[in-house]
């Protein structure tokens, strides 16, 4: 039985964005250990001042790759240092050492090694974080969602207080990947000590079938992708993840209105950081896509502030909700 965090009813609801801060590397291509690069990296720095702006503190969950480039200290050193930014842990096997898995979709999700191993790669990927960012990170998310069985307890050993890698309603199984389509947002404790909070990414159901079948539609129609389609054009079921990549201002603005109707206490945005700069991920391929990106952004912060939904970080939400009431 899973124990939910409570919050104090002066908390009032919070967002959190949060960044996968990793390499660009070609999204629809086999995984390689090599053909990846960090080119997008500096655009970081336009990004946190955007934010930071918006007096938002956005949580970079770093992998190996960037989090070994020094061009991420240049971008995100000083608002790590100064509390703008909080720093997390990403994890995308195939490019983090050591190197002994095979490389292959099924080992691309990190809950799919073996303990032992899985327990190295989280390890080298914080003394990586620790040694160039000056930062140690308690806050994770596996790359591709991918955590298994024991990822919680590796998280917990390594003195996280965090994890946010469940996406519900999202099924990964074709790939190897969890199968998430029966998780709630609501955050929850992992263990009965209190030490590690999951704190789930933010997906909705929008459209007059959600409230009939919702949970138990989705899955038939997700089989044929053409049933996903139709349902959606025709205003009877779409699953709406709270991210600029692929999801309107407008829907997630209604997005955020369901998951308030269902008093969900925190709601977590999220993107990749290649996103930020010009060609560096399949959502934003020239100028007027990356201003389209930002302006998401505007328009959701705005959103967010006229539900009275303030901005919070993962370590806050923790920090809210460790003590018993
Ligand atoms: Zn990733």
């Amino acid at each position: 039985m899973r124990e939910p965090a409570t919050f104090d009813a002066d908390f009032g609801p919070r967002f959190c964005l949060t960044v996968d801060t990793e390499e660009s590397f070609d999204w629809g291509g086999p995984f390689s250990r090599v053909d990846h690069h960090c080119r997008a990296v500096p655009a970081l720095a336009q990004g946190q001042a955007f934010f930071a702006a918006a007096h938002v503190t956005p949580t970079y969950f770093m992998d190996y790759p960037v989090a070994t480039n020094a061009e991420c200290r240049a971008a995100l050193g000083s608002a790590f240092a100064d509390g703008s930014a909080e720093a997390g842990t990403h994890l995308h096997p195939w490019v983090t050492p050591p190197y002994a898995e095979a490389v292959n979709p099924v080992n691309s999700y990190a809950g799919n090694l073996s303990v032992h191993l899985e327990a190295e790669k989280l390890a080298s990927t914080t003394s990586a974080i620790a040694d160039n960012l000056g930062v140690r990170p308690k806050v994770y998310r596996a790359g591709r969602y991918g955590i298994g069985p024991n990822s919680h307890q590796i998280l917990r050993d390594a003195g996280y207080i965090v994890d946010s890698s469940i996406r519900p309603l999202f099924d990964y199984r074709d790939q190897g990947g969890p199968d998430f389509t029966q998780e709630g947002c609501t955050p929850w404790w992992t263990d009965a000590q209190r030490q590690l909070l999951e704190v789930p990414l933010t997906t909705c159901y929008l459209g007059w079938g959600a409230k009939r079948w919702g949970a138990a539609l989705y899955p038939a129609l997700a089989k044929r992708k053409l049933g996903m389609a139709l349902a959606a054009r025709s205003g009877m079921l779409s699953r709406i993840p709270l991210t600029p990549e692929g999801t309107p201002a407008r829907l997630a603005c209604a997005a955020i209105d369901q998951a308030l109707i269902e008093k969900l206490p925190v709601l977590v945005l999220s993107f990749h950081s290649p996103s930020l700069a010009v060609g560096g991920s399949p959502y934003v391929r020239d100028a007027s896509d990356l201003k389209q990106f930002y302006r998401w952004f505007d328009t959701v912060f705005n959103h967010m502030a006229q539900r009275g939904v303030r901005a919070s970080h993962l370590a806050e939400i923790y920090q809210k909700v460790r003590q018993p009431t």
